[in-house]
């Protein structure tokens, strides 16, 4: 097991307190001993129940008995045949990631991420948040018994993510600013040796979030998707799974590999600018969308979502907030799947592009619901309609369902 720079190549420990690199500030990857682990799974993997901890050899803990755990992973993958009919999709799948621990994929990252901090004997834990982040980190800094520090955007945290991070016992101060501003000082005060930074900027979170991409293998029964389609804001998940799919064929498990679609929205959408121009990023000051998870301009893992989609012959694309809303009561109303809105941003991405031709009806597509709907209460109250109120007898119930149309 190895810790190495993406872009230099220069090595570091892993007892090394290190985020990015110190020589050229590249972004820091995981690299294990594959023909090692080659000889003992998938038959160890097949002994553990399902969760991110199931795949212990490909995780970059020296110490698993300080694990930090609630349950993490071992999502529902579950096959939308209504949706999948819409959509003129056969092999349609939503991977539910609401259903972790905390409401989302996070808690896959920090399980990991806060053993780390365990085991290298750090006690203030710190990062910036559009919410989901706030309310892993600050769950697992609990259940580890360490400090939690959050900053978050101003007035443009959902409800549910910030009651989280408060009822858990974070510190949390509101940045009057964005989430890129908040991440710049979190950057800044981890360089001191009193605050660990668990942003995904941190290499040892990515490692739990690729696991994701192993449980999808398992559950469509050893084969990886034809497609992946995620939601990408500071684009670490997608650079996670891609690593995840990337180790399945080290492994020699498979020889096949999804196309990622990195979708984002259109007010919040650097990376598909650069992805279309063949540029570096150009961060963007001003971002706005409904889908406050993925209001960034500044998405610090950047170069490895560009190399996950290129070496995938995959592609990034943006959908519009009207989409999004659509899209989350699609699959809401057709598949009993309540997902925040940025979770919706995959399904939003297919409505849009089915008839591009460029999935079959008989692909295999996997949605990446990246975080759950009562995360943001807010956003589904405000596009449905208001309930009617009536009287409290049965004539009265009767009459308002036949005027609305239902009897
Ligand atoms: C964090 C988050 C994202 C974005 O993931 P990145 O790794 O930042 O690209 C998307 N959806 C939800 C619900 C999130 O919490
Ligand atoms: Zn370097």
């Amino acid at each position: 097991m190895r810790v190495y720079c993406i872009e230099c190549g220069k090595e570091y420990g892993l007892m090394d307190r290190v985020y990015t690199c110190r020589s050229c500030g590249g972004l820091l990857d995981i690299e294990y001993d594959y023909e090692a682990v080659k000889e003992v799974v998938p038959s160890v993997w097949l002994k553990r129940s399902m969760g991110v901890w199931r795949y212990l050899e490909l995780l970059p803990v020296l110490n698993p008995s300080l694990r930090v755990s609630m349950g993490e992973g071992g999502t529902r993958l579950v096959h939308c045949r209504r949706l999948g009919k819409m959509l003129n999709l056969r092999h349609l799948y939503v991977k539910d990631e609401g259903g972790n621990p905390t409401g989302s994929f996070k808690d896959r990252g920090m399980t990991i991420g806060v053993t780390k901090a365990l085991e290298l004997g750090v006690r203030n834990l710190i990062c910036a948040s559009t919410g989901n982040t706030s309310s892993s980190l600050a769950a697992y800094s609990a259940r580890a018994g360490l400090n939690c520090i959050v900053l978050i955007p101003s007035g443009k945290i959902a409800l549910g993510k910030l009651a989280q991070a408060l009822i858990y016992g974070a510190k949390v101060l509101a940045v009057k600013g964005g989430f890129d501003e908040a991440l710049r000082i979190v950057r800044e005060l981890s360089a001191k040796p009193d605050f660990y930074l668990l942003n995904s900027l941190n290499p040892y979170r990515l490692e739990g979030q690729k696991t994701g991409s192993f449980e999808i293998y398992e559950q469509l029964g050893g084969r990886p998707p034809d497609w992946l389609i995620i939601p990408v804001g500071n684009a670490g998940n997608i650079s996670a799974y891609w690593k995840g799919f990337k180790e399945l064929t080290l492994l020699g498990l498979t020889d096949l590999r999804p196309k990622m679609v990195g979708v984002q929205a259109r007010g919040a959408n650097p990376l598909v600018k650069a992805f279309r121009k063949h540029k570096d990023l150009t961060p963007l000051d001003q971002v706005e969308t409904v889908a406050t998870a993925i209001r960034i301009g500044n998405p610090v893992n950047w170069r490895k979502a560009i190399r996950a989609v290129e070496e995938s012959g995959g592609l990034l694309d943006d959908v519009d907030d009207e989409d999004i809303i659509k899209a989350q009561r699609l699959l809401a109303k057709t598949e009993g799947l309540f997902v925040e809105p940025a979770g919706a941003v995959p399904i939003a991405y297919l409505m849009k592009h089915r008839e591009d031709g460029l999935i079959d009806v008989d692909d295999v597509v996997v949605c990446v619901a990246t975080g759950n709907g009562l995360k943001d209460p807010d956003i589904a109250i405000r596009f449905s309609e208001k309930p009617k109120e009536v009287e409290p007898n049965t004539e009265c119930v009767l009459e308002e369902l036949r005027r609305i149309g239902v009897v």
